[in-house]
């Protein structure tokens, strides 16, 4: 992405001046330049910047206001920004530092000095950037079966948690489907592990495409899922379970399979229902309906009443 920087400052002999400081080193693609803070932010609205450069006394709205608003604004208020102040503007400047800005610089500048200081304030925002992206990454493969990319038991087993005790305390219905591959331990016999592997990531893939975006679904053990429906009545969640155990045994797996088709078993149960008062409960009530339907056949979903 280009780099970019826009400088805030009613005086157009100062702001050419610090352009043509940092064209000489070679730091932006984009300058950006302002003559007060509504012109700023219209800059900020449809261009990326990486850093600002903010003089404080400017017509119309000043750089005190200016800060207010880009601190105050989500996808700008992590943008670094460096205020330019006068000499012997001491209070300004503290004032400045307490709206959010990262540094000050004085007026009439260092040149050396104005554009290190802009290095610094890059270089860490671009560590707090990579920082926060290795964060969201941690925590997502934190939450993730590495296999399937569905949710993991953990991340099930807290949601399944929330999800009860909202249902509770609302009122609301919710279900929760236990799913189970029907004989498995034949297509690892037949193609190999690492193709049942694959078999079952793609059975991932399916039951992932046939919920809708507020369902979990999850790897629940080595061959079985779990699907949390929230706000659904147990006749909309059978209807659900239905779904998608007419949907897997369609999947089109890798020609190696030849025309391998697998079916799965479904066990449904809901919230609230006489004699589930609580998750275990709730997953071992979803556990019987699962049992019930293996034993009268496999290919099913049966309900837990
Ligand atoms: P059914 O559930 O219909 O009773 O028969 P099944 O053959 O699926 O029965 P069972 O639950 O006893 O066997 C599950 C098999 O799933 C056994 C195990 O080796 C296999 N399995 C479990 N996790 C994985 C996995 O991550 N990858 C592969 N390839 N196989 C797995
Ligand atoms: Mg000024
Ligand atoms: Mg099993
Ligand atoms: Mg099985």
């Amino acid at each position: 992405m280009a780099s970019g920087i826009l400088i805030l400052e009613d005086s157009p002999t100062v702001r050419k001046e610090i352009i043509e400081a940092l064209k000489n080193v070679d730091l932006f693609d984009n300058y950006f330049e302002a003559g007060d803070g509504v012109e700023g932010l219209k800059i900020l609205t449809s261009n990326h910047v990486d850093i600002i450069l903010c003089d404080l006394m400017m017509p119309t709205m000043d750089g005190f206001k200016f800060l207010m608003k880009v601190k105050g604004e989500p996808p700008y208020q992590n943008i670094p920004v460096i205020i330019l102040s006068g000499l012997g503007e001491s209070d300004l400047k503290i004032k400045g530092l307490k709206a959010g800005a990262i540094d000050y610089v004085t007026k009439p500048f260092d040149t050396g000095e104005l554009t290190a200081r802009i290095k610094v304030h890059l270089d860490i925002k671009t560590l707090q950037d990579n920082l926060q992206k290795t964060n969201k990454m941690l925590k997502e493969l934190s939450v993730t079966d590495h296999l399937t990319r569905l949710y993991n038991r953990r991340y099930m087993m807290d949601a399944l948690e929330m999800e009860f005790h909202r249902s509770i305390r609302k009122g609301i219905e919710f279900c929760l489907v236990l799913v189970d591959v029907d004989n498995f331990k034949k297509v690892n016999d037949t193609f190999g592990h690492i193709q049942g592997d694959l078999v079952l990531a793609s059975i991932a893939d399916t039951i992932q495409e046939e919920l809708r975006r507020y369902d979990i679904a999850a790897r629940y053990g080595g061959e079985e899922f779990a699907m949390i429906l929230p706000e659904t009545s147990r006749e909309d969640g059978v209807a659900v379970a239905d779904r998608v155990r007419n949907a897997v045994p369609k999947i089109k797996f890798h020609p190696l399979l030849k025309d391998l088709s697998v079916t799965i078993s479904l066990g449904v149960a809901s919230v609230p229902s006489p004699g589930i008062d609580s998750v275990d409960s709730l997953i071992n009530a979803a556990d019987d309906a699962l049992y019930r339907a293996k034993a009268e056949g496999r290919n099913l979903v049966r309900v837990f009443a």
